[in-house]
């Protein structure tokens, strides 16, 4: 009630009413059910009144509230849909669209706690109404007045509704956050996973979903579009550059694609991008991978997963310096267990504090000849003779991608890492990095990727996420260890695509 209780000030917004005063007129005569946690609730509100065109207006109307300051309107318990309304605790809880958080669940558990109050209330109720039994015996009990029936939760596409309408009201909040998201290095993907949700008559209007993301995972524009070399790329360009001059931001250096990272198409990253001039146009490695892997004859071939792992060799190698220290931290730590064992490092350490550094173009374009004239040949059958490769789709790829064997090259004076936190082991200091950057998900294309490949990224990205490395096997040592190792965590951050 927020004229009798603050005494707000609200004006008319019939046309002819340009400040005009809206005055009490008593209480609204219906209540609103709104949905909580364990049990329905009831809201009332005052009826506003104009004294120039005598329109009245419940004072819950859209409207009407958007005359109160922000604390007096986050007083506003629920979010009003036609009939009902659902407290906005609860619509909170979908704001976080995680696997497993959907709408359905939730009212799953609402169903839950709502039957489970009901039931318990009922009991109540009957021990209640038994002991005015025992003790009034001349009334009848049948007297009593009957139990209302169990209301139920409404659906969950109802839940789904209330949350567009509470995303609706943070538009303007949200758009915001989204105009004001910036990055040094960027990476713009198509993807069709989007697209494939769209459903009534907005279903198969678009092919692809377009997303530029930063290096901190966040998506500074997406897009729908007919064709992944549309127009509307352009205006999509013009736009992000213009969101970067008019802030005065400095340009992004480094620019991942998918596609178009050189060549002659019209949408050519660098031609799209134009007003910046010092950006490094770069095209995504793991794009470059799978375009090879999709020539291999069968995903369950059992030489795929080498010839990924070895193709993975031919374009990255470990950074010395990281390899170097880390051996010498085991090194420390096997002698201080007064063991004499040869270093070994496990993959797990490596994808743990080393960093990872792309080979030259001329290398990787030898390595990937070499690997490809082996698999093509003998080596690459299986025992049974069948080929891992369909070699002429195979050649024909591989000559199309020669070129591009330049692109996938980290590019000199741009740190693709970023400290995310650092750790003593054994008197040496080492740094938890994080990569490249990340738009998301990873994009389905029409060819099918072996799933040997995903494993083998998977593994990667689970590795990153490791910040303290393994504490040595010997329990007795664990206080030597504990001393020797000084933890400083930086604030968290996302986790990004490894290399
Ligand atoms: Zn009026
Ligand atoms: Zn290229």
């Amino acid at each position: 009630m927020p004229y009798r209780m603050w005494n707000a000030r609200f004006l008319c917004s019939q046309p002819g009413c340009e400040g005009q005063r809206l005055n009490s007129c008593g209480l609204y005569r219906t209540v609103r059910r709104v949905i909580d946690r364990v049990d329905d609730y009831y809201m009332g509100t005052e009826y506003l009144e104009c004294g120039k065109c005598h329109k009245k207006s419940p004072a819950w109307n859209q409207a009407i509230l958007k005359h109160l300051g922000p604390a007096q309107r986050i007083e506003f318990p629920a979010v009003l849909s036609y009939k009902l309304a659902l407290d906005r605790s609860i619509v909170r809880e979908l704001r976080d669209r995680t696997l497993g958080n959907s709408p359905t669940m939730l009212q799953r558990k609402l169903q839950e706690h709502h039957y489970t109050n009901y039931l318990e209330k009922t009991i109540r109720y009957q021990c209640a109404l038994g002991k005015f039994a025992a003790q009034f015996v001349s009334r009848p009990v049948s007297a009593a007045k009957a139990l209302p029936p169990y209301r139920p939760v409404p659906t969950a596409r109802w839940l789904l509704d209330v949350y567009v309408y509470d995303v609706n009201s943070r538009l303007d909040v949200l758009k915001a956050k989204v105009m004001s998201t910036f990055g040094t290095i960027l990476k713009m993907g198509s993807y069709k996973h989007v697209v494939k949700k769209l459903a009534g008559e907005a279903a198969v209007t678009a092919a692809w979903s377009i997303n530029v993301g930063n290096e901190h995972g966040q998506v500074l524009m997406s897009m729908l579009t007919a064709s992944e070399a549309s127009e509307g790329l352009w205006n999509m360009a013009d736009g992000l550059m213009k969101r970067f001059e008019s802030a005065g931001m400095p340009e992004p250096k480094l620019l991942y694609v998918n596609q178009d990272c050189c060549g002659k198409s019209h949408t050519e990253a660098r031609n799209l991008f134009r007003k910046w001039k010092y950006l490094v146009v770069r095209l995504d490695i793991w794009h470059f991978m799978r375009r090879l892997a999709s020539c291999v004859s069968s995903e369950s071939h059992p030489l795929c997963a080498t010839f990924l792992r070895k193709l993975s060799a031919a374009i990255f190698q470990w950074d010395e310096g990281d390899v170097k220290r880390l051996q010498e931290a085991k090194a420390k730590e096997i002698q201080s267990r007064g063991l004499r064992l040869p270093v070994e490092l496990t993959s797990k350490e490596l994808n743990t504090h080393c960093r990872r550094k792309t080979r030259g173009a001329a290398e990787t374009e030898a390595l990937i000849d070499e690997l490809l004239t082996i698999y093509k040949g003998d080596a690459g059958s299986e025992s049974l003779g069948v080929p891992l490769f369909n070699a002429h789709k195979l050649e024909e790829m591989w000559e199309q991608q020669r070129s591009h064997c330049a692109c996938i090259q980290n590019p000199s004076g741009i740190s693709l890492y970023k400290i995310a936190s650092s750790l003593v082991w054994s008197a040496v200091l080492f740094y938890q990095h994080l990569g490249r950057p990340d738009d998301g998900e990873e994009e389905e294309e029409e060819e099918a990727v072996p799933e040997v490949f995903e494993e083998e990224e998977l593994e990667v990205e689970e590795a990153v996420d490791h910040t303290i490395p393994p504490p040595p096997a010997a329990s007795d040592d664990d206080d030597d260890y504990a001393s020797s190792s000084t933890i400083i965590r930086s604030s968290p951050t996302q986790l990004m695509e490894a290399p």
